[in-house]
Order: structure tokens, then C-alpha cells, then sequence
């Protein structure tokens, strides 16, 4: 689980504006983006601007406080805005537990009574 920081992955693109978001919000620290393929209605995610870590194993202590305040300020936003039933909160770690971009990351996914999740 511990490697490499790739700093041309897709989330260091959009930190750096080479690639486009959705951006809800951001600050020195932090940025909340729209997942581009949403599994519900306002899926969300949640980065560090500054922190190297690839996953959740290899955060420091500052970074995850910062991102996880982060990560319940978009759940209540989005709450507040598209009136879910429930939200998800989740990460991976690693690629066999569905990891698909090295730049740690929560996702905020809202749910909705009756609607099956999936893209
Ligand atoms: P993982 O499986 O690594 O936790 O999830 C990565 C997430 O990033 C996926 O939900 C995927 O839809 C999202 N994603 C992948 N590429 C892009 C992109 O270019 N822009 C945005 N906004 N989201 C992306």
C-alpha cells in the first residue's frame, strides 16, 4: 500500500488546473469536486491540495483532520441541497479494493430512498 506519488495523476491535474472540475469548494488546503461518472445524484469528492499520500495509510495526522472537516462540510452541504434520504461517506485503499486514482480521496455519495446506486 505504500508507494509512489504519481504527480501527474487526474486529482494533481485538477489541483494544478490542467484538467477541468466540477468545484464546489476549495481553500489552501482542501478541494470538493463532482465525480465525473456519479454512482447518485451529487456524488461528490474530497482532496488534499498539498498532501502527497496515496491512500489513507500513508496520511499525516494535519492532512486527514483538515479532509475529513472537509469531507462532513460537503456531506451537509449536499444534504442541504439535494435533501438525501442518506449519504455515503467512503475511500479505498489500494487498487484490489477498488482504487482507481492514487491521490487520496473521500467520496460523498448521497442516497436516495428507492434508487438503485450505480453510474
Ligand atoms: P476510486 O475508485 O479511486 O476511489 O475513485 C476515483 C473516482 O474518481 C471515481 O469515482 C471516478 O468516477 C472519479 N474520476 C475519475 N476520473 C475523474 C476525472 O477526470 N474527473 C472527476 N471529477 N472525477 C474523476
Amino acid at each position: 500500500l505504500h508507494g509512489t506519488y504519481d504527480p501527474d495523476n487526474i486529482f494533481a491535474k485538477i489541483i494544478r488546473g490542467e484538467m477541468p472540475a466540477v468545484k464546489v469548494f476549495e481553500d489552501d488546503q482542501v478541494l470538493c469536486f463532482m465525480d465525473v461518472f456519479p454512482q447518485a445524484r451529487g456524488h461528490m469528492l474530497v482532496i488534499s491540495r498539498t498532501s502527497k499520500a496515496r491512500n489513507l495509510l500513508e496520511a499525516e495526522a494535519k492532512t486527514l483532520g483538515r479532509l475529513i472537516g472537509a469531507t462532513q462540510k460537503a456531506a451537509a452541504a449536499v444534504t442541504a441541497a439535494l435533501k438525501p434520504d442518506g449519504v455515503i461517506v467512503t475511500q479505498f485503499n489500494g487498487a484490489p479494493a477498488g482504487q482507481t486514482v492514487f491521490h487520496l480521496h473521500f467520496h460523498v455519495i448521497p442516497r436516495y430512498e428507492g434508487e438503485a446506486m450505480g453510474r
